[in-house]
């Protein structure tokens, strides 16, 4: 069963497998390790199993670090960081998203059937001494990965109904890595689709923001879609199906977020997340034909679903923010103080996201140059703004509360506030105005036409 192979594999990590088998262990290079080796990628991660429990690994290594809940010793190896895990069978799957029980096995072979899929499934021993390198293979991974098919190890039904995570994770693999997910495979998923109702939100966060880092994540969607994942994981998304996009219906709401989705930049999850769901508040508010105040109702609903998926407090801010003001308009008439004001409204800091967006947004629409050509405009009017150095916040006055405070004999209270707040609306309509003295001078006048 085993075969011959060189592997690329740094020297820190096979030094953990041979400290283990010089300890007369079984050690193997093991799961996404090697297929990503195999790849010629470097993996997040490397893992090494072992017949060894983890009181006998910990002993072995100076810098190991035992982690009881996940029964694995965490191995400081030179600049890798190692995790070594006992073989293991996974013992009852109650509730479709952890095992009951771990229990530990003396065989890899038991080891690797308990893995979600064949590409997962295989184990590697580099070289020692005059024995080659040598792939475990049992379950055909790397024909597998060769020809680029998903396939479920053993039967597909009992995997998925074990743990529904290797659902989403079979869509996160197929579009990440390029693969189709093989016939057998993939209507076990349609089957079993209901599953992924029981999973955390904290495992389907993790597989989301996954997706979202691929080329094009559109795919990911789509395939949820048809399997049935999409529905039960999030139903907004799926709903949108049924909304036309624009009058002529040829295009959906859910064609347009993907198209938008894949145009925003890969590297920005927040982007990337408010792409997806910019629009999501449409369906609710067609009835008018019109999509009236849908922004609104899209930022709602896409912070429940952002809460949902348990996404960090900053995270969910930028992404609603976004939504919530990504209908701006512009018209070649605006007054400076026109632009200054919109500055203030979305928050200068937002500005360069929510362009993104919105360049994002016209190319998902079939980008139509009139569009394009008022958002550049728009851009370069504030590009003026910010480079005059105007106030966009009370922060960027040159006075502040306290000055007010000292030099009109102030208690501290609303009347302090209500003159700045009057104040930054003067400079917002005349910059000019934002010097100390000038401000100061503008503060007792408002002060006394009160
Ligand atoms: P990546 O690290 O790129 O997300 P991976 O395949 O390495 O992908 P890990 O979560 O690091 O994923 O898990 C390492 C290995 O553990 C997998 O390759 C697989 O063999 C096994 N594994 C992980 N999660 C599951 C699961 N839910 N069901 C079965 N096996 C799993
Ligand atoms: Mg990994």
């Amino acid at each position: 069963m085993a075969t011959a192979l060189e592997l690329k594999v740094p020297a820190d990590v096979e030094k953990v497998v041979d400290v283990l088998l010089d300890a007369k262990h079984d050690a193997y290079v093991v799961g996404g390790s090697v297929r990503d080796a195999l790849r010629g990628v470097d993996p997040h991660d490397w893992d090494v199993t072992t017949d060894a429990k983890p009181e006998q690994i910990e002993k072995l290594f100076k810098r190991a670090l035992y982690n009881n809940r996940f029964g694995t010793v965490v191995v400081q190896s030179g600049d890798h960081v190692v995790e070594v895990t006992t073989y293991r069978t996974e013992a009852g799957y109650a509730d479709h998203r952890r095992p009951d029980a771990v229990a530990f096995t003396a065989s890899l072979e038991e080891d690797l059937e308990r893995r979600d899929f064949t590409m997962n499934a295989m184990a590697w021993r580099p070289p020692r001494g005059a024995k080659p390198g040598e792939l475990i293979d049992p379950h055909h991974g790397r024909k597998d990965l060769e020809g680029r098919v998903l396939r479920a190890v053993g039967d597909p039904d009992e995997r998925f109904g074990e743990d529904a995570l290797r659902m989403l994770r079979a869509i996160r693999f197929a579009t990440l890595l390029d693969l189709h997910i093989e016939p057998r495979t993939a209507e076990a998923i349609r089957r079993n689709a209901a599953l992924t109702a029981d999973l955390s939100g904290e495992r389907i966060q993790q597989e989301i923001t996954k997706m979202l880092s691929a080329p094009r994540p559109s795919v990911a969607f789509q395939m949820m879609s048809e399997l049935g994942v999409l529905a039960v994981i999030c139903p907004e998304l799926e709903d949108s199906k049924g909304t036309p996009q624009e009058k002529a219906a040829a295009f959906n709401v859910f064609d347009h977020l993907l198209a938008t989705l894949d145009a925003t930049p890969q590297d920005d999850l927040p982007l990337r997340l408010a792409g997806l769901f910019h629009d999501i508040g449409k369906p609710e508010t067609f009835a008018d034909g019109h999509f009236h105040q849908h922004e609104f109702v899209g930022e709602a609903k896409a912070r429940a679903i952002l809460r949902r998926w348990k996404f960090d407090k900053d995270t969910i801010a930028e992404v609603t923010h976004l939504i919530r003001h990504h209908m701006f308009w512009y018209q070649m008439e605006w007054t400076g103080s026109a632009v200054r004001r919109f500055i203030r409204k979305v928050g200068l800091e937002n500005i360069p996201a929510l362009f993104a967006l919105r360049r994002a947004d016209n190319i998902g629409s079939g980008a139509r140059s009139p569009r394009m050509y008022a958002l550049d405009a728009l851009w370069q009017r504030v590009q003026e703004e910010i480079a005059a150095a105007t106030a966009f916040s009370l922060r960027d006055l040159q006075i502040d509360g306290n000055d007010i405070k000292r030099e009109l004999g102030l208690e501290p209270g609303p009347e302090v506030g209500r003159i700045l707040n009057e104040l930054f609306e003067r400079v917002t309509d005349n910059p000019a105005l934002n010097e100390r003295d000038k401000l100061l001078a503008l503060a007792r006048e408002i002060h006394r036409a009160r």
